[in-house]
């Protein structure tokens, strides 16, 4: 394995870091730049992507043939980490979730004709997208097998009932992909479809507050009371849910720690600055062996993350679906990011606590990433599972024993 970036990767990820330096960074300071979910403001949004699109830094992780730059996955993990040093980055560059995960599985399953109505207005920012899996109790969370939104063919469509919760982006989404149940098969049970926002027969029951910065469109409560959708609007075969559903979660899982690791840097960052100067008893705290100690262990566990992170996407690369070594990027990076932040928080003193630095917004978004498309409980007992299978194998490199 080589992780040196080809000269395309690199030149990407130097653009994308110059962009955020120039434009990004310095807007995080502007508090007429947020809505009032604290993300960025639509107008400024516009603003950003069209200079973004205009130095073709818009959606790289899209073929060309569709409009993005054709990265691979190992080119996403450079970008995406620069991007995400800043709290606007990845939206800006249309490379955020949910959008982000809906287009990849789309660009990779849908058809020539679903790819035209569903995906390109998407990749074109032209509309915002949602991925409806999870329900309230007694409904699927952790264990997909307990779905209950059920999808009931008549003739040429088919009736959607049920509910789901914590749909990101839902408030403000026009295309859906929608997990229902099709039949009671423990493998080929679930379904998916696509239906849009104006679509009769389901609302949006409330929009549900979270303790974190919001992405645009929030985290919804949706019911379905009768949605009709016409059957050349599912997604692969009848059966087939479980399949786009790892084919999406497996990269989508990915892309998070992609950028949870530029938000850990730039939470290091903030505080490398702070006691570099910062003086107490006589000394800087930089020369203090204690805070020295947190930095560096900080510091390493970031870098631990990336070749997870790395690895897992040059494994995808290879044409795996890299599910262990997915699943254990992001038990670890979701992790690096709590420490990365509250380290720097404890270093900055008050002035991390404060809104100052964007290290508290950080910490309050950081807690969902051990729960989000998987809790690291979960995570653990996938790659546990497969270590009982594999023996030592579970190490191997490669194909080869
Ligand atoms: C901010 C945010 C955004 C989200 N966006 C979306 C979205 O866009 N679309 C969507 O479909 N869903 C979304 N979700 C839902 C998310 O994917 C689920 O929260 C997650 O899959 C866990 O399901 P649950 O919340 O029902 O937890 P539960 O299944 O109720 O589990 C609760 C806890 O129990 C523990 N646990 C569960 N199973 C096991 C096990 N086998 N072994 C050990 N411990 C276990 C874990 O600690 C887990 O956190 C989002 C959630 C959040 C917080």
């Amino acid at each position: 394995m080589d992780f040196t970036l080809t000269p395309k990767n690199e030149t990407y990820r130097r653009q994308v870091r110059t962009f955020v330096e120039r434009e990004l960074l310095p807007l995080e300071q502007d508090p007429g730049a947020y809505d009032e979910h604290e993300n960025i403001a639509l107008d400024r949004l516009a603003e950003l992507r069209a200079k973004a699109r205009q130095q073709g830094l818009w959606c790289l992780q899209m073929p060309e043939n569709l409009g993005g730059q054709g990265l691979d996955t190992c080119g996403m993990a450079a970008c995406y980490e620069e991007m995400n040093r800043s709290i606007f980055g990845p939206v800006v560059f249309n490379s955020a979730a949910p959008d982000d995960g809906n287009m990849m599985v789309l660009a990779k399953v849908a058809t020539a004709a679903q790819q035209e109505r569903w995906l390109e207005p998407i990749i074109d920012g032209r509309v915002g997208s949602s991925f409806a899996m999870t329900e309230p109790p007694p409904g699927c969370g952790s264990d997909p097998g307990m779905m209950q939104t059920t999808a009931t063919r008549e003739g040429n469509h088919w009736l959607i009932h049920g509910r789901k919760h914590y749909i990101t982006g839902a408030a403000d989404a026009s295309h859906f992909i929608l997990i229902a149940k099709t039949s009671d098969d423990p493998r080929k049970g679930l379904t998916a479809f696509m239906f849009h926002r104006d679509d009769p027969g389901w609302d949006i029951v409330r929009r549900i507050p979270i303790m974190g910065p919001e992405e645009h469109g929030g985290h919804c409560e949706l019911r379905f009371d009768g949605l009709r959708i016409p059957d050349h609007n599912r997604l692969m075969e009848v059966g087939d849910g479980l399949k786009v559903t790892q084919i999406r979660l497996g990269i989508a899982r990915l892309t998070h720690c992609m950028r949870w690791l530029g938000l850990a840097r730039r939470s290091l960052e903030v505080a490398t600055d702070y006691v570099d100067t910062r003086e107490s008893f006589g000394q800087r705290l930089a020369e203090r062996e204690g805070v020295q100690t947190m930095l560096g262990a900080a510091a390493m566990d970031i870098q631990v993350g990336r070749l997870l992170t790395m690895h897992a996407a040059w494994t995808l690369d290879q044409g795996s679906f890299a599910r262990k070594e997915v699943s254990m990027a992001k038990v670890a990076v979701a992790d690096t990011l709590h420490k990365a932040v509250d380290t720097a928080i404890q270093l900055c003193g008050a002035h991390g606590y404060s809104k100052d630095t964007p290290l508290e917004w950080i910490y309050r978004y950081a807690r969902q990433a051990r729960l989000v498309d998987g809790a690291s409980e979960v995570h653990k007992m996938v790659f546990s599972k497969t270590l009982l299978v594999e023996g030592t194998d579970f190490w191997r490199w490669g194909e080869t024993q």
